[in-house]
């Protein structure tokens, strides 16, 4: 039986939108449909938030070991679904499948960590500066977290949120990203298949145009004890104003602008080699790709004709479904807007001075109107965008 799940999962039941409808999940390859899911609104969320602050009232209580052996079962249901987990999360996210693959592995190792954890929320004494008072810590689970997640990393972003949450005795209700929700339902039926009890871990997709209010509700609910976020600095700093009216606890992991420094004395083979994987991992889409690459003077042309001969033999863009041979796949950008602002950054660059070696437009000879050519710019000057701004793309750019 496929793991493919095309309903919202809450209450330990497969729902529909209170309100009907429902939105496409396309495939940024080619631009199929993979899926359609529930358009789930406020309504939708507050219910989901209920239930699972009605599953607090036991799940808190149980004990350690039942928790840990939730996670296990979870851990282990996750496993035996990989190859099927990992086709479905290549399909809609774009990601090669390899590096799918290799996401569910990633995202699963958390929730193994915190299944064994979830036996280790130990306390402390402390001394007392008084004879007859006795001072101890012990940790308690807050109440429901709310996981709003991005469509870079499907499934692991959501598989350390929820396994630090559940572990702790917390439960949960993920808002995953719109380009992205099929991955989030299959671990929502993993943990089904596991045995969590029903109203513990909920799903509720929701489209990019009912976001903001579901993220305010989330953020502003009295049943939300806590919101966790990776995304954008931007949606990431509304999110902190919005939970700091309830003084509510909030996590985030934000954008980055990740440097990339090659001073003379390096070995210039394995700094091009890190640079291909840091680099073009996911077609650039990770939070921690390097972002600006500062080259000492002495070496700076010979890295930068390195790289882009290494890019033009390595770098193969197409299916990520299908792997080459000795070659690294390159997949889709995740969507228009995406791929709109990679290219503005390279635009911006070049009329203000970037050199092109490679690449530096859209791939139009395949399908999908999503692939971009891997990149690399040199003459980078701080004026350009693409020096200060997040790039989330294959593009190198070098600043001697
Ligand atoms: P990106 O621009 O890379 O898609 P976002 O920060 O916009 O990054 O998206 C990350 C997550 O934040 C997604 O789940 C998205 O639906 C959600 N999101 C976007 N806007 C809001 C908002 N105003 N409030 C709450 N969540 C939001």
């Amino acid at each position: 039986m496929s793991v493919l799940r095309e309903e919202a999962f809450i209450d330990g039941a497969w729902v529909t939108a209170l309100r009907g409808g429902s939105f496409k999940v396309y495939n940024p390859t080619d631009g199929s449909c993979v899926g359609e899911v529930p358009s789930m609104d406020i309504d939708d969320a507050r219910n989901a938030v209920t239930c699972a602050h009605t599953a607090f009232n036991t799940w808190s209580q149980s004990t350690a070991k039942e928790r840990s052996d939730f996670l296990k079962s979870w851990f282990n249901e996750i496993k035996k679904n990989t190859d099927e987990l990992a086709r479905i999360l290549s399909l809609e996210s774009g990601k090669p499948l390899a590096e799918a693959t290799g996401e569910i592995a990633y995202g699963n190792s958390f929730i193994e960590w915190y299944s064994e954890e979830a036996r280790r929320c130990y306390g402390e004494v402390l001394c007392s500066p008084f004879k007859n008072k006795q001072l101890f810590h012990i940790k308690q689970p807050i109440g429901v977290a709310a996981l709003i997640t991005p469509w870079n990393f499907p499934m692991a972003m959501i598989a350390r949120k929820a396994g630090a949450a559940l572990a702790a005795g917390c439960t949960c209700v993920v808002k995953p990203a719109e380009d992205t929700p099929l991955s989030s339902l299959v671990l929502a039926y993993c943990a089904e298949q596991a045995g969590l009890p029903n109203g513990v871990f909920n799903v509720v997709p929701v489209e990019r145009s009912n976001a903001a209010t579901v993220g305010k509700y989330l953020c502003e609910s009295p049943l939300v004890a806590g919101v966790t976020f990776t995304g954008s600095t931007t949606v990431g700093k509304l999110l902190y104003e919005q939970c700091a009216k309830g003084v509510k606890r909030i996590s985030l992991e934000l954008g980055g602008n990740a440097p990339f420094i090659v001073f003379r004395t390096s070995d210039i083979e394995k700094a091009v080699d890190g640079a291909i994987a840091g680099k073009f991992r996911n077609c650039g889409q990770t939070c921690v790709s390097p972002n600006r690459f500062l080259i000492e003077d002495k070496i700076f042309d010979e890295f930068v004709a390195k790289l882009t001969d290494r890019i033009k033999e390595k770098l193969e863009l197409g299916n990520p479904i299908i792997l080459p041979q000795n070659k690294q796949r390159l997949g889709p950008l995740i969507n228009l807007s995406q791929l709109e602002k990679v290219d503005c950054f390279v635009k911006d660059a070049v009329a203000k001075g970037a050199v092109i070696h490679c690449g530096g437009k859209l791939a139009s000879y395949l399908t999908g109107g999503l692939f971009y050519e891997p990149t690399l710019l040199s003459n980078i000057t701080p004026n350009m965008m693409c020096y200060s701004e997040e790039i989330f793309g294959p593009v190198v750019s070098c600043v001697k």
